[in-house]
């Protein structure tokens, strides 16, 4: 890259952060606004207000607290109106950082300095030191753009970089945008567009700015939606023209096989879930689906009967799921299930003996072995399959979009790809099951099998644990089971103490004439087996255990749960954890145990757990507290490689960028009906999205705009999407 101001060292910086070209440079923009058109005076400024000043340094110094590692740096400023002092907390690194004279602008809120009430000052103010010379035209008198640092790269810095990047643009800078959707949508060009996001006439108001609703911005998030829809699109259509294995779904065999190994009747729900599936299942295309379901909507059974309807058909099915100790619980399920259709069920996980991993793997291989569950230990080396017909992942969201590639894989060794079914238990809100599985058709288990009272759910303190743990002797005593959670999330030695230590006290002082187990994920396989054996089979009454039993585990005779620090878990992972009981037809009861002292969101995520159980509002509620970034972990969140589109705040426009992108995808091979009728099958009706429907279009034009798109795309794709190379 070839810029001013911009040397190999800070080439070297930009190119950490992806930005190799001019127009990666022109893709980072401003995260905030400032208007800088008029500066507030001293003189004039009020408590409780945020302001934006320019002033001079007038003196700067650290502070230190005998008793305190705390520094606080105290800066002076004046302009001609003023003096005002800034305090900046734990500021000991702006040590030497200011110098008498310097220009300044600060941005913060000002406050009465609770020692000396008629003084006034601004607190931990975001600043920016101007040039000495005249200011530039960048910098004040207009609307100025706040970038986040490169390193040490500034906001300033970047500004100019960046505005010498746009004075040179070409003019006939590239729309990778079709003209069409930029005239129905009324999109300023994107050369435009750029300009007017990192430069701002000064007209604008820097509220709308700030709140990314410009013309300019709206442009550019649709612009990231439309492409990272096309890829799905593409991704799914690719995936279509793969060749898959028709299975024989509808004969009396079939059903005859199904009604053998079904425990139990099943729900509405999962009986129209399964007829989702078996019409997918009989197309000469591989299955892509995936099944969304509360935790305890009974799941596991429709990935069985579709294994079955496999088996049937003489292929081998695979389940794959994100932990040992549900690995293995669902290998016993499978037993218990398919022992009367004399299925061989086969266990891969990483902690057999090498023996009888070998033998395992043979028996993969030969096809001896019709179903097969197991862990990451199926996507590795070595591991093939005879006949590989159904894939199923649970627990989609603890695996990457990479790990299950390499176990459909496995399965299209001979040209046919398998069927695959994706599970989670994690309800996605739809704004965002859009965008990570935007390229699967979607089946929801929306109904909880019968006959199960709701878990009843409280909060309390800990000095109310003397009555919680009486209750807990209870329930023992009438022959029920209790789980009690404490929240070890990295599983680190020191966090694993307080499990550990928890359990040895409960053990000796609170519950001596009970039979505890403790479970965590230091535990080696066969110990944690053991001890979930145990508690399976009632041996152990109280499971003391960290969160390796949130997803999966089913024992239907424990009936509490006691989470311990419950401020300390997002709210999904209570709701999973909670998911463990009110699987039996016992009443239930989850008890959070937190501190008298809360933050607001922790406050709100227990509220929310005592006030529902359904999945999909927590799930909603969740979204909002964390944002999406932080829904889903940050891997996930990485696969998306939005920079400015956030599907939560922009769901409109996700909405209209899902619709073309569809619509385009569909028109340029000629399957115009299907993917229009797709596309609105996403749209709730009456919203403005759906008004504004895609336009008829040629299909000869659609293919070429296709093409130009592709071109466009071509480079860049790893890079920002992580799809799949499309063709
Ligand atoms: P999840 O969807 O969370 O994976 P599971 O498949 O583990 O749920 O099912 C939860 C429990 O409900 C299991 O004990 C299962 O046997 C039981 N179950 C599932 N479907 C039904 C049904 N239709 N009737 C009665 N019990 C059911
Ligand atoms: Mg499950």
């Amino acid at each position: 890259m070839y810029l001013k101001g911009v040397g190999p060292q800070r080439a070297a910086l930009l190119a950490e952060r992806g930005i190799h070209t001019v127009e990666d440079l022109l893709g980072y923009l401003p995260f905030r606004y400032e208007d800088r058109t008029r500066f507030a005076a001293i003189r004039e400024i009020q408590p409780g207000g945020t302001y934006t000043l320019q002033a001079e340094v007038v003196s700067g110094g650290v502070v230190r607290f005998a008793r305190s590692r705390n520094a606080v740096y105290h800066l002076m400023v004046r302009d001609p109106t003023g003096v005002l002092h800034c305090k900046f907390f734990h500021g000991g690194y702006l040590e030497g950082r200011f110098k008498a004279g310097q220009r300044i602008v600060l941005y913060g809120k000002v406050e009465l300095d609770p020692y000396r009430p008629a003084r006034l000052e601004m607190i931990n103010p975001q600043y920016e030191l101007l040039g000495s010379g005249a200011a530039d035209s960048t910098e004040v008198g207009r609307i100025v753009p706040i970038y986040e640092a490169i390193g040490s790269i500034g906001s300033r810095t970047l500004r100019r970089v960046i505005y010498a990047a746009l004075a040179n643009l070409d003019a006939g800078l590239q729309d990778p945008l079709p003209a069409a959707l930029l005239n129905r949508y009324r999109f300023p060009s994107r050369r435009d567009a750029l300009t007017y996001a990192h430069f701002p006439p000064r007209t604008e108001v820097v509220e709308t700015l700030n709140a990314f609703r410009s013309p300019a911005h709206q442009r550019l998030i649709f612009e990231e939606f439309f492409f990272y829809q096309l890829g799905l699109a593409l991704r799914r259509q690719q995936a279509r023209q793969q060749a898959g294995i028709a299975l024989r779904v509808r004969e009396e065999r079939i059903r005859e096989a199904l009604k053998r190994i079904l425990p139990f009747k099943p729900t509405a729900a999962q009986k129209r879930v399964l007829a989702e599936i078996g019409a997918d299942l009989e197309r000469p295309v591989p299955m892509n689906r995936l099944l969304q379901g509360d935790v305890g909507s009974g799941k596991t059974i429709v990935a069985l009967e579709a294994a079955t309807i496999a088996i049937e058909n003489g292929c081998q099915a695979v389940l794959m799921a994100p932990t040992e100790i549900l690995a293995v619980q669902h290998y016993l399920a499978a037993r218990r299930i398919f022992a009367r259709a004399g299925y061989a069920v086969e266990l891969l996980i990483s902690g057999l003996k090498s023996s009888e991993k070998k033998a395992a793997r043979e028996r993969v291989r030969r096809g001896a072995a019709q179903f097969v569950v197991g862990t990451h230990a199926l996507i590795e080396e070595g591991v093939d399959f005879a006949r590989l017909g159904l894939v199923v992942v649970d627990e989609q969201h603890r695996f990457g979009v990479l790990q299950r590639k390499q176990l459909i894989e496995k399965g299209a060794a001979r040209g046919v790809s398998p069927h695959v079914l994706v599970m989670t238990a994690t309800p996605i809100p739809r704004t965002l099951s859009l965008t990570l599985y935007g390229d699967l058709d979607n089946s929801v288990i929306d109904q909880m099998p019968p006959g199960r009272p709701p878990v009843e759910t409280r909060w309390t303190t800990e000095e109310h644990l003397p009555g919680v743990w009486e209750f807990l002797r209870r329930e023992a005593a009438r022959g029920r089971q209790s789980y009690i959670v404490y929240p070890v999330i990295e599983e680190s030695k020191q966090e694993l103490k307080a499990a550990i230590i928890e359990y040895e006290r409960l053990s000796k002082t609170v519950f001596p004439g009970l039979r505890l187990g403790l479970l965590h994920g230091r535990l080696r396989s066969e110990e944690k087996e053991n001890v979930m054996e145990g508690f399976r089979r009632g041996k152990i009454q109280v499971l003391v255990s960290t969160t390796v039993i949130e997803v999966g585990v089913d024992v239907p005779n424990a009936t509490t749960m006691v989470i311990e620090h419950a401020e300390r878990f997002g709210l999904a992972q209570l709701h999973q954890l909670r998911g463990r009981i009110g699987r039996g037809q016992e009443k239930s009861r989850c008890v959070l145990v937190a501190p008298k002292e809360l933050t607001e969101d922790a406050r709100e995520r227990l509220e929310t757990m005592v006030r529902t159980a359904n999945g999909f509002e927590i799930a909603e509620i969740d979204l909002k507290l964390r944002g999406p970034g932080e829904f889903f972990g940050t891997r996930q969140h990485g696969e998306l490689g939005f920079h400015l589109a956030n599907p939560l705040r922009d769901r409109e426009l996700l909405d209209w960028a899902r619709r073309e992108a569809f619509a385009l995808v569909a028109g340029g091979t000629g399957e115009r009906e299907a993917g229009a009728a797709l596309a609105s099958e996403t749209l709730p009706q009456g919203t403005a999205a759906a008004a504004t429907a895609p336009a008829p279009q040629d299909p000869a034009e659609a293919a070429s705009e296709l093409k130009r798109l592709l071109d466009y795309l071509g480079p860049k794709w790893q890079r920002r999407y992580q799809l799949a190379t499309v063709g």
